[in-house]
């Protein structure tokens, strides 16, 4: 008679089941743990490149059973190589939609839903949904967003501190090369995305001068032809990076530079790699930082262990190094903070809010989006909700917000000033000035007991 198989949570089982110690103060072991993070536990995975196949695969071998992964691009040939869950025939279809049926396959009783869509363009409740937000990402920008939306649920109470029931936790992957960190955001507790957005420094350029007559290196001789030559030969045509004549064109002037000054290495990979700025990924750090992503939010969710604190970096490059850092929150910042502090009169009107938005030094918002308790006082887009909520920018906002004293307004729109505007979600405190706010709130927390 064959012996049954062993269990496939074995080794889930260790860290679940039993006390240990480094868990959590309110650690309960025990088998109910287990199944209730495979039956309540809801995981949202952005990205289904080559971080996010890894983190689906790991979350559902951690016993995770009710994953959503939401990405907007298509599988191309030359994802092949790291984007294990692909094959040639699922070119041109939807990574989400191809990596949440691999990984349904292969795991039993897994669940994944899959959104082929911008992140953008799902509506904050459904965010709200999930008990944690995985990211594997390659871009600031969508990982910013992402970050706003998780703080934008944060309340804080009369004292500044964070509500817990509030608080949208995040783990947070990235890749570059040989190079990758893991991350926990915990909003109000620890520093958030944006707290920490110097981490990203604006991308490195030579100086000109270097190029024009210290060439060094083959990326020099590239950049010369590229952001020099280019210009001087081709008189206001704009250099496209996608077309192969322009890019044959740099090359070749590159190679006639590097032969100039005696250096060697400039390849027509390389020409493309500098003037596209592109990073090789690999593979295996991947799946190292994605392993390291998928135990945190384990921890996260279940309290088997402490999470790390709360930064932790890996570097392949020579050898192996791997450190954690405790980044410290940004008190004044403006995304998982308390939410800007706006005063206003009550016969403000939602017009004259937005402008006000618009000229506030510290948030220059434009093409602003008001939102308040879910409900949308005003949309810019999709024109069908525009004109909608048209009609609402002539009535007062103490009016459209329930005649409530003091809240919190989500508004969604470009900030930044010139060229460097990039979608943000900002959270505000408003204030309506001349109103009894302690009355009120007494008021409000009686009608609810
Ligand atoms: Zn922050």
């Amino acid at each position: 008679m064959a012996t049954a198989p062993p269990s496939r949570s074995r080794d889930l089982d260790k860290l679940l089941l039993r006390p240990g110690h480094l868990v959590v103060p309110n650690f309960e072991p025990g088998p109910e743990l287990r199944d209730d993070i495979k039956e309540y536990v809801k995981v949202l995975v952005v990205g289904a490149g080559g971080l996010g196949c890894e983190l689906l695969k790991d979350l559902a071998l951690s016993g995770f059973q009710n994953l959503d992964v939401i990405d907007m691009d298509r599988i191309e040939v030359t994802n092949l190589n790291r984007q294990f869950l692909f094959r040639l025939e699922d070119v041109g279809k939807p990574k989400a939609e191809v990596a949440a049926k691999r990984v349904m396959e292969r795991v039993s009783g897994v669940n994944i839903t899959s959104h082929f869509c911008r992140i953008e363009d799902k509506p904050l409740d459904f965010y709200s949904d999930f008990s944690i937000i995985v990211l594997g990402l390659d871009s600031i920008e969508a990982r910013s967003y992402i970050n706003a939306i998780a703080c934008g649920f944060l309340e804080y109470d009369s004292d500044d501190n964070p509500r817990e029931e509030t608080v949208k936790p995040m783990v947070d992957g990235g890749t570059e090369g040989f190079k990758g960190h893991a991350r926990i955001i915990v909003p109000g507790m620890t520093p958030c995305f944006e707290c920490t957005i110097w981490l990203f420094p604006p991308q490195v350029k030579f100086p000109l001068c270097t190029l024009a007559e210290t060439p060094r290196t083959a990326a020099h001789c590239i950049e010369y032809a590229h952001l020099i030559k280019w210009d001087e030969v081709h008189s206001g045509k704009t250099f496209d990076p996608d077309n192969p004549e322009h890019m044959q064109w740099v090359y070749s002037e590159a190679l006639k530079r590097a032969e100039l000054f005696g250096i060697q290495g400039v390849t027509y990979s390389l020409t493309q790699g500098v003037v596209k700025n592109i990073i090789p990924a690999i593979a295996s750090t991947n799946a190292i930082i994605s392993a390291a992503c998928a135990l945190e939010t384990l921890k996260m969710v279940s309290g088997c262990s402490r999470t790390l604190s709360n930064y932790l970096t890996y570097n392949g490059v020579e050898g192996l190094h791997t450190k954690v850092t405790e980044f410290v929150r940004d008190k004044d910042c403006l995304v998982c903070g308390p939410g800007v502090l706006i005063e206003l009169d009550t016969s403000i009107t939602l017009r004259k809010f937005i402008d006000l938005l618009e000229g506030h030094p510290g948030l220059l918002l434009s093409r602003v989006s008001v939102t308040h308790r879910g409900k949308n006082l005003y949309m810019q887009a999709p024109p069908v909700l525009e004109e909608m909520t048209r009609s609402n920018l002539d009535l007062p906002l103490f009016d459209l917000m329930d005649k409530v004293p003091k809240d919190i307004v989500h508004v969604n729109g470009m900030a930044g000033k010139g060229d460097k505007k990039q979608s943000c979600l900002r959270k505000l405190r408003v204030v309506f000035k001349g109103i009894d706010v302690v009355a009120v709130e007494d008021m409000v927390l009686g009608a609810s007991f």
